[in-house]
C-alpha cells in the first residue's frame, strides 16, 4: 500500500473491500501490489524440506500429505512408509 503524498510503502494484510488509511497523514492507501500466498493446498504440513516430496509427475515439491499435487494435479504416488 502507498501513501500518495508521501508515497510512503507499507505492507499490511489487507482485507478485500476495506478502505486502509495511512497511520500518519490519514490519507487512504493505494493498493500497489498484492501478494498471494505460494501455491495454496490443503495440506496442514509447514512448508518446509522434511515435508516435501517431488511429483513423480512434474517434479514440482508438494507437501508429502497431500494425495493430489498441487501443481499438476495428478495423484502422487503412495509413500513408502
Ligand atoms: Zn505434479
Amino acid at each position: 500500500m502507498r501513501t500518495p503524498s508521501t508515497g510512503r510503502e507499507v505492507v499490511i494484510e489487507a482485507e478485500a473491500g476495506k478502505a486502509y488509511v495511512d497511520r500518519e497523514t490519514g490519507e487512504p492507501l493505494e493498493p500497489v501490489a498484492q501478494l498471494l500466498p505460494l501455491a495454496p493446498t490443503p495440506s496442514e504440513l509447514p512448508w518446509s524440506v522434511e515435508n516435501l516430496r517431488f511429483c513423480n509427475w512434474c517434479d514440482q515439491l508438494c507437501q508429502k500429505d497431500l494425495n493430489d499435487c498441487p501443481h499438476c494435479g495428478r495423484r502422487l504416488e503412495p509413500l513408502d512408509l
